[in-house]
């Protein structure tokens, strides 16, 4: 590491003011990590899933307590409004630790499965294993929720965790840290690593037991990589592209409002944002009027009572222009907004709606992250569905219909890790549900039931009471092939043959 990485420089990105530093982690300090995080979870992994709660329980109480402060750490470091910081980083964590609290226990307790009549005399069951250490590493758009949710599920699954929280947003990183040590978690049951990719690239070639990564999907297939080369299992959650088709019979002021929020929402930082709207063309006019009116209504700074902050991170101001410029060079029009080469006013963007755009342009294929949202109209159903899947992403989509019958049709055929119906983004809010991409926008789910056994090993087991001297499976074979034939064939055709198949079982068993 260079004396530059030593410390994380922490830049309000909507004021531009210092807010201090923070020392990094150096990557020397990987293996004391892993050696510290191992020994803890011994401990950790034989507590009871209720002896574990009482800690996540206690850093809830810890969060409720500091909501405010919490936010205003997340909105300083983000440059998103403090609204934002609280209904979209700190509710969906405190949420998440009620979730785990109420259902964990009996998510991963063992699991009783019918036996099959060919075992027959055993007892079968899942029991589900935590594998050791996880690596959460996490990116800048919801520092606290994106980090604090993995967390929590493989805590409460046993394993120890080191975070690697984004370099981009360190503040929401110390934080986190600071909220686990208050809530009296074990030593080395949660470490947090402070520093940037080459911290996170030291920290995934420590071999962890799991890797959840969350962030871009380039780094996301880096991870992969290296992760493979120690068949060390993964989540990535990647990025998104999610189209909200808006049909005719919608309501269309409700779906305008709401394209609006889920466009310009965190400032279109956000992997399941609306980043292509698609207007059945007998309304595509007015809903385009429609649009444009709520943009007018919304106030950007950073202000309680604002509601749409800067931008978080400055390179991503580049990737939007080129986009941009690429899509306007093709003929699409800005419909608000500012062309780039006016965009000067930091690191806040004007809102932008774009219409004439193809799927030729960036724009449309590439990732914005970003306040831009360009419109396309569309004549039919398998019209609009073929353009929607037109995509690497697939995380997550939004249909707006008052035929819930077409509605749900459309959502079927939809090639996305979640859809929501008149509404868009809400379904990473319901802890009951599976989060996580299709295609290039990620491998895994968390969230639900699954984010919690994903993290474990599942072990199956059959159990045998063990009073027999034999099994018929078992030596000697003399004389057992042709019995085994009558056997299946009485087992497994059309009309099961329960006699025969009883007779032929005794048989073999005589055999032993
Ligand atoms: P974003 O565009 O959201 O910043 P990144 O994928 O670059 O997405 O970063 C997400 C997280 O991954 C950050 O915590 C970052 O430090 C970390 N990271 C970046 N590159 C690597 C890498 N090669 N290995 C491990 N972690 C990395």
């Amino acid at each position: 590491m260079d004396a530059i990485q030593e410390k994380l420089k922490i830049i309000a990105p909507a004021t531009g003011e210092r807010l201090g530093e923070i020392p990094a982690t150096s990557v020397n300090e990987v293996d004391s990590f892993y050696h510290r995080s191992k020994t803890a979870f011994k401990q950790w992994s034989n507590l009871t899933m209720s002896e574990r709660g009482k800690y996540l329980l206690r850093l809830k109480d810890i969060i409720v307590e500091q909501m405010e402060d919490i936010a205003k750490t997340i909105a300083a470091d983000t440059g998103k409004v403090v609204t934002e910081a609280l209904v979209a980083d700190i509710m969906p964590t405190l949420d998440s630790i009620d979730h785990i609290i109420k259902h964990g226990e009996k998510i991963l307790q063992r699991q009783r499965v019918k036996t099959p009549l060919l075992l027959i005399g055993k007892k079968s069951f899942i029991e589900y294993m935590p594998r050791g250490v996880v690596l959460v590493i996490s990116p800048w758009n919801y520092p606290f929720q994106l980090a604090m949710v993995p967390m929590l599920s493989a805590l409460a699954s046993g394993y120890a965790v080191i975070l690697k929280p984004s370099e981009v947003t360190p503040l929401v990183g110390k934080c986190m840290e600071g909220l686990f040590a208050e809530a009296g978690f074990p030593m080395g049951v949660v470490q947090v690593a402070h520093g940037g990719k080459e911290v996170g690239e030291a920290f995934t070639n420590g071999k962890p037991d799991y890797i959840f990564f969350t962030g871009s999907v380039r780094t996301g297939k880096i991870i992969q990589q290296v992760a493979s080369k120690h068949l060390i299992p993964t989540t990535l959650e990647l990025g998104g592209k999610d189209p909200m088709i808006v049909f005719a019979d919608a309501h269309l002021e409700r779906a305008a409002k709401g394209a609006v929020w889920a466009a310009f929402t965190n400032s279109g930082q956000v992997c399941m944002s609306a980043e292509r709207l698609y207007v059945e063309k007998s309304i595509y006019p007015k809903f385009l009027s429609l649009l444009k009116k709520e943009i007018l209504n919304l106030k950007q700074g950073n202000n309680e009572d604002d509601d749409v902050g800067s931008m978080t991170f400055p390179a991503q101001i580049e990737i939007l222009r080129d986009q941009l410029e690429d899509a306007l060079s093709k003929g699409a029009r800005l419909e608000t907004g500012l062309m780039p080469e006016k965009w000067n006013n930091g690191m806040f963007l004007p809102l932008i709606v774009v219409t004439n755009v193809n799927h030729d342009m960036k724009l449309i294929q590439e990732e914005s992250f970003g306040p831009i949202l360009p419109v396309i109209p569309f004549e039919s159903e398998d019209e609009v569905i073929s353009l929607a899947n037109d995509t690497v992403y697939g995380l997550n989509a939004s249909v707006w219909s008052n035929d819930p019958v077409k509605a749900r049709r459309v959502s079927s055929r939809l090639v996305s890790g979640a859809v929501v119906i008149n509404d868009a983004i809400i379904s990473i809010a319901h802890h009951g549900l599976p989060f996580g991409g299709a295609k290039q926008s990620g491998i895994g789910r968390y969230h639900g039931d699954a984010g919690l056994r994903i993290f474990c090993h599942e072990k199956a087991i059959v159990e045998d009471i063990g009073r027999k001297k034999s099994e018929i499976h078992w030596y000697p074979y003399q004389g057992k092939y042709p019995l085994f034939l009558q056997l299946f064939k009485s087992y497994f055709q059309a009309n099961r043959n329960w006699i025969i198949f009883s007779k032929i079982y005794l048989r073999i068993l005589k055999k032993n």
